[in-house]
């Protein structure tokens, strides 16, 4: 397709994004041109909108960023055979290489040689993208593109939470930021039998209690790991789902876990962080569980299905829309963390 589109992009390597005009991108061979119906803005995008040491590290200007969307397939590069033109598709963000130990043995999502759209190749903060054919999921017609937007965040949280039983036990999150939100919604939808969360932010405590939450500990207020005994019968939770990334929620995740418990931790600490092995993981025979991603396609196929149970209720996770020409007032909300998931219209 010829023509020109608007798109955000990180011009230079400093804080800030532009507005510009740019060719719509050509799909070459294996890849599909998407026109983005709605996007959503991820913390990677806060990082790379703000330009902190890690985007400063990574990313490589100019750049349209973004990678959360649903959008519409309107042109097919050669060779594609999986989609058609007009379906309506969501995306795996991580472009893999399908060569290495881990992609040809199902584990995919930690490829030796991954891609990342909208961080290292172009993104979705713009009218079109061209993504690999591989990587789109369709999705029903009938769920809302909002929806459909934020499913690679709440991919993530299905991951964790699912990635071992959860089904009524008693579950910790520790940090609702969007996507500890969307974990309190998964939770509750998987059977557990409570869930309780913790957060520094009486914004996002107030949507995991209109979730459904059993116990929003505000941390700063309250002793969150005397608080799970006590609400556990002294003996902790089976299952904690670390979403913060801090390391005193690290830690607190941990006393509050029941021995013999499952730790999932999506969360990245900005820096190393100490852990005591032999007590808050050896002695308890805990059992930990990394979280990269996705697996691919396994959660997208879950993700999809806890959609279409209509037992989600990402309305409530979902608390602003802007066009994209103000994508700075929205990194700004999303950065004060007064916001659940915010999402951008081109
Ligand atoms: P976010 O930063 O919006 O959420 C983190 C939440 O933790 C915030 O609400 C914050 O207030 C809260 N928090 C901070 N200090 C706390 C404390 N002491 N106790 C309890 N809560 C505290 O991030 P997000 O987008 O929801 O993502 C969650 C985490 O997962 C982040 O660390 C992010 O970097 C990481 N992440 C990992 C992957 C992966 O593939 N492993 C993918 C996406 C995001
Ligand atoms: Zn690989």
């Amino acid at each position: 397709m010829q023509g020109q589109m608007k798109a955000v992009i990180k011009p230079a390597a400093a804080p800030g994004a532009q507005l510009i005009t740019a060719p719509i991108p050509q799909p070459g061979p294996g890849q599909v041109l998407v026109k983005v119906r709605t996007a959503s803005i991820c913390g990677t995008d806060l990082h790379i909108y703000f330009w902190d040491p890690w985007a400063h590290a990574r990313i490589k200007p100019p750049l349209i960023f973004g990678h959360e969307f649903a959008g519409e397939v309107v042109e097919l590069g050669a060779g594609v055979d999986s989609l058609k033109v007009g379906d309506f598709i969501s995306a795996e963000t991580h472009v893999v290489c399908g060569k290495c130990i881990q992609c040809r043995t199902g584990n995919a999502h930690v490829c030796q040689d991954m891609h990342i759209l909208g961080v290292d190749i172009p993104g979705v903060f713009a009218e079109y993208v061209v993504i690999p054919a591989s990587n789109a999921v369709i999705n029903d017609k009938s769920l809302p593109p909002d929806y459909c937007s934020v499913q690679e965040p709440l991919g993530n949280a299905v991951f964790t939470a699912l990635s071992d039983d959860i089904t009524a036990k008693t579950v910790l999150i520790t940090g609702v930021g969007p996507i500890g939100l969307m974990a309190v919604d998964v939770a509750k939808a998987a059977g557990a039998a409570a869930v309780f969360v913790t957060d520094i932010n009486e914004y996002r405590l107030d949507i995991a209690r209109k979730l459904g939450a059993d116990l929003a500990i505000n941390s700063r207020n309250e002793d969150p790991v005397a608080a799970v005994k006590k609400a556990t019968g002294g003996a902790g939770v089976d299952v904690v789902l670390e979403m913060s990334g801090n390391p005193t929620a690290i830690h607190q995740g941990f006393a509050a876990l029941r021995s013999g418990g499952r730790v999932s931790m999506l969360g990245i600490p900005s820096n190393p962080m100490e852990i005591n092995i032999a007590d808050e993981i050896v002695f308890k025979g805990a059992k930990i569980y990394g979280i990269t991603g996705r697996r691919m396609y396994e959660t997208w196929y879950q993700v999809g299905g806890l959609l279409r149970s209509g037992k989600l209720h990402l309305d409530t996770i979902i608390t602003h829309k802007f066009p994209l020409e103000r994508f700075a007032e929205a990194m700004e909300i999303m950065r004060s963390g007064n916001s659940g998931k915010i999402l951008l219209v081109p």
